[in-house]
């Protein structure tokens, strides 16, 4: 029989290599609840259009799916909340998106731990592990719990005690055993329900975010113009009026009171993005646009999509 590899040993070169939460869950079936609760929120049309999140059945709810053997997920975080960040009275983009893309910075990251603790190479004939940033249907949150690495809050972030929910997430998934595994955090959201009055368009329900309605998804992920609807949606948030996805849900949780600066070099904005006030965003011109967000995250929703953005928050 295989030795376990150390938990201890996995945790001590997460630190070293830079993430700010590491914890190891021992994989089983996503539990009834979470599966009838996603399956819930995708009956409802919660995804609205990430067909994406729609798709590979009832196979999501077992790891194995991903990585072939699955015995052990190591769930990982890095803090993005910035030091610097652009003025109150400008127009705002999602803190994520101040820097560079963090898929590939997490995924790098995670290949080197991966190798400190002797894993032999991915893709290899002994695939022994996989990375996954996004890049897996695998409910990321979920075993972040199950790994003790924080627990679910209303805001539907994952919140790490005395942290708090600016972090991103990413996973290591092993065939390996660990010899000591971790059990979820307990929930400390209470009675507190900031998030859910600070949220302008209503997007946080019991069963989930309504995608529909929610701003980040609007700006970020909706793709050609906006109906009536969701440009009036769009026009309902108090400003600062967001361009780019949306914090007012992490903004406005307490937890977040423990938020500290990163100090991650590829997440520091550019003092060009920094810099920008509202005429600039009027006149953005695709060439500046590409070199300001030359690896960043806002890519994702192309010159195009970001000035449609613009001009609902300036009709
Ligand atoms: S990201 Fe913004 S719009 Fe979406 S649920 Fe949170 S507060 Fe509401
Ligand atoms: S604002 Fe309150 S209810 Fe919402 S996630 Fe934070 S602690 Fe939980």
């Amino acid at each position: 029989m295989k030795t376990p590899l150390s938990s201890s040993l996995i945790k001590v070169e997460a630190m070293r290599l830079g993430f700010d939460a590491c914890g190891i869950a021992r994989v089983a079936r996503v539990d009834d609840t979470t599966a009838a609760a996603f399956d819930r929120w995708i009956g409802k049309g919660y995804h609205a259009g990430m067909d994406y999140m729609a798709r590979h059945g009832d196979a999501r709810y077992h790891p194995d799916y991903v990585l072939s053997g699955c015995r052990t997920i190591v769930s990982l975080a890095m803090n993005y909340y910035p030091g610097r960040r652009i003025e109150e009275d400008r127009l705002q983009f999602a803190y994520y998106a101040y820097g560079k893309d963090y898929h590939e910075v997490m995924k790098d990251r995670i290949r080197q731990l991966a190798k400190a603790i002797g894993i032999k190479p991915e893709n290899s004939e002994y695939s022994e592990f996989r990375v996954v940033v996004d890049s897996a249907p695998l409910l990321e949150r979920y075993w972040a719990l199950q790994a003790g690495l924080g627990w679910i809050g209303r805001n539907h972030n994952l919140i790490i005690p005395h942290r708090g929910s600016y972090m991103f997430l990413g996973e290591l998934l092993l065939t390996d055993e660990v010899d000591q595994y971790d059990a979820p955090v307990a929930n400390h959201c209470g009675t507190c329900r900031k998030c859910i009055e600070a949220c302008p368009t209503c997007a946080l329900t019991d069963g989930g975010v309504d995608a529909q309605r929610c701003l980040s998804y609007l700006t970020i992920e909706h793709r050609g113009p906006f109906s009536p609807e969701q440009a009036a949606l769009i026009r309902q948030q108090l400003t600062p009026y967001y361009i780019y996805g949306c914090d007012r849900c992490q903004r406005a949780c307490p937890h977040n009171s423990f938020a500290r600066p990163n100090q991650t070099e590829e997440f520091q904005p550019s003092e060009s993005l920094l810099d920008m006030q509202t005429e600039d965003w009027n006149q953005l011109t695709r060439e500046k646009y590409t070199e300001l967000f030359r690896g960043s995250p806002v890519k994702r929703a192309k010159y195009e999509g970001l000035m449609r953005n613009i001009k609902t928050v300036m009709e």
